[in-house]
């Protein structure tokens, strides 16, 4: 990493970029779309640099790093683009009668200059796609990627800040302890992705300010399997969804809780299919730290099928084990299965995950889980399926997050409502003046015939 800018430096393009919105250019529509056609088109010309950089960084695979960071950005683009028009019209609003004649409405006006922090796990699209929802709704941006992902960071910083002015849009690399910097008087917003704890150094930091914040949080997120399912179909979802991206995936099933009458076809089947699907059946770990913190993991559950690993590639087996000592997200190819025998026992026990997952037929207890339970989202009868649809919003409650963002939500979450009263001259209703020399009972009556 580069070294960083200094505090008089980063105060300095704040305040430009404060100025640079102030100028109201980011307020026009055409500008806005102009930006995003640009950004596709720079993502779409150096596809090849960011599945290498991800491949180097991660060891991503290039179907995983284009469907879930390249593609996924374009496609948030592309519904911004085709809906931004849209969205940014004024809303009109019923008027009162005590106003008449009045028209009200509201507008969406962009926050102001927004810092976007990211994580290192999704580095290319967990930093750009919130930068795209920014832009179309008209704010200027600071991104801060992760230092965990260095070269995937490096090629984000090179491709903004040489195609866009930087009071506009800008990349700064700052190490984790150092971002606070950036958080003060001229931030306007803070979307933060990332975990929990560096969450709420980011609220506290933010909350000096008042500065309205987004937390992306992590999520120790719970997958139900009933024996009402297609097993087949079942495993392969939640195989898929577990070990994509070495299971590094804030939305990965984190542990398997599996109706007991089904548990050990479950588990072979499980087994079968990882054995179908990964043929080397190595997944790489992000870094030495996390790796130990895997290992130590592996060690104290009870292992039931792999478990092996290389610390000279920091590398791990799909592990299933079925024991869960472990209190924090796993984050890594470890898939803990333990088994219910009473589905409205176990629900009770969830606090606030990102997801929660249910594959069951039964129409009831789908019913169950959506309206009995508080997490960010729900996906019946997949996993990680949910996320590819820029149509929902996607966020977490509590410890696992503050507010929604992808498509709709990501333009209204970079924006805020402005309401607006047009009053008239033509009329001017004197009895809601001083000194209201009319009785409270007659008053009442009149409020009652104009609701
Ligand atoms: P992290 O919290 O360690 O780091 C996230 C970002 O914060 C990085 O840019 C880092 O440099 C910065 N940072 C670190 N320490 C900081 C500090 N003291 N002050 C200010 N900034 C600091 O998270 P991570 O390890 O990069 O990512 C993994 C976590 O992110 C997991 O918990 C995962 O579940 C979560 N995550 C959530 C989502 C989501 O959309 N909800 C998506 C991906 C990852």
């Amino acid at each position: 990493m580069e070294s960083s800018l200094t505090h008089d430096e980063i105060n300095i393009l704040q305040i430009k970029q404060k100025e640079f919105f102030n100028s109201g250019k980011t307020l026009n529509i055409d500008f806005r779309k102009s930006t995003l056609i640009k950004l596709k088109k720079i993502i779409e010309e150096n596809e090849e640099q960011i599945l290498k950089v991800l491949l180097e960084d991660l060891g991503k695979n290039e179907i995983e790093a284009f469907t879930s960071e390249v593609n996924y950005v374009i496609e948030e683009i592309d519904i911004l683009l085709e809906n931004i028009d849209k969205w940014s019209k004024d809303k009109k609003v019923k008027n009162s009668l005590i106003n008449f004649p009045s028209k009200s409405y509201y507008k969406y006006v962009p926050n102001g200059v927004c810092l976007i922090i990211s994580s290192w796990n999704y580095p290319f699209g967990l930093l750009l796609t919130p930068i795209v929802g920014a832009i179309a709704a008209g704010n200027c941006v600071i991104g801060k990627p992760s230092e965990h992902a260095p070269k995937a960071s490096k090629l984000i910083k090179d491709l903004i800040n040489n195609n866009f002015n930087e009071e506009y849009i800008k990349i700064i690399e700052l190490k984790g302890e150092e971002t606070n910097v950036l958080i003060n008087e001229n931030i306007n917003q803070v979307f933060f992705t990332g975990g929990t704890e560096v969450g709420r150094i980011i609220n506290q930091e933010a909350s000096k300010y008042l500065i309205k914040v987004n937390l992306e949080l992590g999520g120790k997120n719970p997958c139900f399997v009933d024996d009402d399912i297609d097993l087949d179909v079942t495993v392969k979802r939640i195989i898929w969804g577990k070990f994509f991206n070495s299971g590094q995936t804030c939305i990965a099933p984190d542990y398997i809780l599996v109706n007991e009458n089904i548990k050990d076809i479950f588990i072979n089947k499980s087994i079968e299919i990882i054995k179908e699907f990964y043929d080397n059946n190595k997944f790489k770990i992000i870094n030495k730290k996390h790796f130990d913190r895997l290992i130590n993991i592996i060690k104290k559950e009870e292992v039931i099928y792999g478990g092996n690993y290389s610390e000279d590639n920091l590398e791990i087996e799909a592990t299933l084990c079925s024991t869960i000592n472990y209190k924090d997200e796993i984050f890594g190819p470890i898939l803990p299965i333990i088994s219910y025998n009473n589905l409205n026992k176990e629900i009770n026990k969830i606090q606030n995950p990102l997801n929660i997952y249910l594959f069951s037929k039964n129409k009831e207890k789908q019913r169950l889980i959506i309206e009995n339970t508080n997490s960010g989202n729900i996906v019946i009868n997949g996993t990680i399926h949910g996320i590819v649809n820029h149509h929902l919003p996607f966020g977490g409650v509590s410890e696992s997050g503050i507010g929604t963002y992808h498509g709709f939500d990501s333009f209204e979450t970079f924006s805020r409502k402005k309401g607006i009263m047009v009053k008239s001259f033509l009329f001017d209703n004197n009895k809601i003046y001083p000194p209201y020399n009319i009785p409270l009972k007659i008053l009442k009556k009149i409020i009652k015939v104009l609701k």
